[in-house]
């Protein structure tokens, strides 16, 4: 048996992808995570898109090592272009901006219908995602963030359903739960208080920046960045719970 040896982010990616599914990876680059899935035995098919040739190229390689081979297509072209309607049960699309990954699946509207849960990891803009989810009728199911060589990394999972029932009953309004992760919220990790210091570190940053500026027009921005610290405060804050001074 072949072995494919893949990043804990693209590891956690795969735990979501159901057995048995034909998986369509988007931006697949060098194809290890469609690689991995074969070779694992959790897809039933792959697809690896790739727009780049570079890429491309890398990907139809790395398939080719393969003894499930038969069982793997790459293609070359723009988002879900690469797909036919019904031919695929997942999408996952990681390592791209949350900006990049709606307007892939906006753009590929059509090839929607049929698939049913989408794996996507935004490298920012993830409230984008949580945003373009509630308003396409899609459920965000699940969401882990875990932190790689030093960078941290938000996956989000979601199926058709009930598009606001994860925003619901929570202490915190939708708008604030589509910054923060709904589930991440409530699972009130190490990593999501991690991530909300280095924002509250830049912000910080950029404050002392615009506080040493003569220019009237920082006054405003000074507000505006002001009220953002004091918010994110406010998450770490609550962060800061018995359960996790247990965890840690
Ligand atoms: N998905 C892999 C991962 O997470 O490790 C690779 C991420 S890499 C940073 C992004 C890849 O997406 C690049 O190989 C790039 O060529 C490809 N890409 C960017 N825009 C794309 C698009 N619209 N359609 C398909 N692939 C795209």
């Amino acid at each position: 048996m072949t072995s494919v040896t893949i990043s804990k982010r693209l590891q956690t990616i795969a735990r979501y992808c159901p057995e048995g599914a034909r998986v369509a990876d988007i931006g697949s680059d060098h194809a290890l995570l469609a690689s991995y899935l074969l070779v694992k035995g959790i897809a039933s098919q792959v697809i690896a898109g790739e727009l780049n040739e570079g890429p491309y190229q890398a990907a139809l390689k790395q398939i080719h090592t393969l003894q499930e081979r038969n069982r793997a297509s790459v293609r070359k072209g723009n988002g879900l272009a690469v797909l036919s309607p019904g031919e695929v049960d997942v999408i996952c699309v990681a390592g791209m901006g949350g900006q990049l990954i709606t307007s892939i699946l906006e753009a590929g509207a059509s090839k929607l219908p049929g698939v049913t849960r989408l794996i996507l990891q935004p490298n920012v803009g993830e409230e984008l995602v949580r945003r373009w989810f509630l308003d396409h009728g899609w459920q965000l199911i699940a969401e882990t963030i875990l932190e790689e060589d030093g960078v941290i990394y938000e996956i989000l999972v979601a199926e058709r359903g009930e598009a606001v029932l994860p925003y619901e009953q929570k202490d915190r309004t939708i708008e604030e739960l589509l910054r923060i992760g709904p589930f991440l919220w409530e699972e009130k990790s190490l990593v999501l208080q991690n991530k909300w210091r280095s924002e509250l570190d830049k912000w910080q940053k950029v404050l002392a920046q615009l506080q040493r500026s003569e220019k009237p027009e920082a006054e405003e921005r000074i507000k505006q960045i002001q009220a953002e610290v004091k918010w994110i405060d406010g998450v770490i804050a609550c962060l800061r719970t018995d359960k996790q001074s247990f965890n840690t």
